[in-house]
C-alpha cells in the first residue's frame, strides 16, 4: 500500500548542476595554467618527487620493530654530551655550527618513530630549539656520515664518532650456544 505514495523522484535530479561539475571546470582550468608553463610543470614534479621518496623512505624505516625504550639512560645522555662537548651538534651550511651550550638534550639521529635505536651511537646533542625544530624524517647516509666527520675535530680522542641507526647490541645478537 504505501510504496505507490511515494512520489516519482528519478527524473527530478537529472536536471540539476552537480557539484562535481563545476570541480570539474575549476581543476581542467588549473590544469590548463600549470601545463602552460614548463618551468611549473618541472617544479611540481621535482616536489612530488621529493614528496614520493621522502614518504617511501618513511614507509620502509617505519616497518622496523620500534626500540622498546624511548629514552636515553642517564649515563647514556651524558656520554652522548660528553662525545659533543657539551655543545649543540646541529649544523647549517650558513651558520656553520650551533654555539648554544646551554639545555642539551640527548636526540635520536634517526628517528625513534621510524624505528632508530635509543643508543649511543645513534644520539647527538641539541639545543631546545633545534630539537624541537626536527622532524621525523629520515636522514640520508651521507648526512650520518658528514655528522661523524664533523665530530672527530670536537670530541673526547678516542671517543667513537660513527652514527649508526640500529646498532646490533650484544644481548640482541648472541644465542644460545652449546656447552
Ligand atoms: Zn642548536
Amino acid at each position: 500500500m504505501h510504496e505507490t505514495a511515494d512520489p516519482p523522484r528519478v527524473t527530478a535530479t537529472a536536471s540539476v548542476l552537480e557539484p562535481s561539475d563545476v570541480y570539474g571546470d575549476v581543476v581542467s582550468g588549473v590544469l590548463h595554467e600549470v601545463l602552460g608553463r614548463p618551468w611549473l610543470v618541472a617544479l611540481l614534479a621535482v616536489l612530488a618527487l621529493v614528496k614520493v621518496v621522502g614518504v617511501g623512505r618513511a614507509v620502509v624505516h617505519g616497518r622496523h620493530p620500534r626500540d622498546p625504550v624511548r629514552r636515553l639512560s642517564r649515563t647514556d645522555r651524558r656520554v652522548v654530551l660528553d662525545r659533543a662537548s657539551h655543545r649543540c651538534e646541529h649544523h647549517s651550511l650558513v651558520e656553520g655550527r650551533c654555539r648554544a651550550t646551554e639545555d642539551l638534550q640527548a636526540d635520536h639521529v634517526h628517528p625513534h618513530s621510524r624505528g632508530g635505536a635509543t643508543a649511543v651511537e645513534n644520539g647527538q646533542a641539541l639545543c631546545r630549539r633545534h630539537n624541537k625544530q626536527k622532524s621525523a624524517r629520515v636522514p640520508w647516509d651521507w648526512q650520518l656520515r658528514r655528522l661523524a666527520r664533523r665530530r672527530v675535530a670536537y670530541s673526547p680522542p678516542g671517543v667513537p664518532t660513527a652514527v649508526v641507526r640500529r646498532p646490533h647490541r650484544p644481548s640482541e645478537v648472541t644465542s644460545p650456544t652449546p656447552a
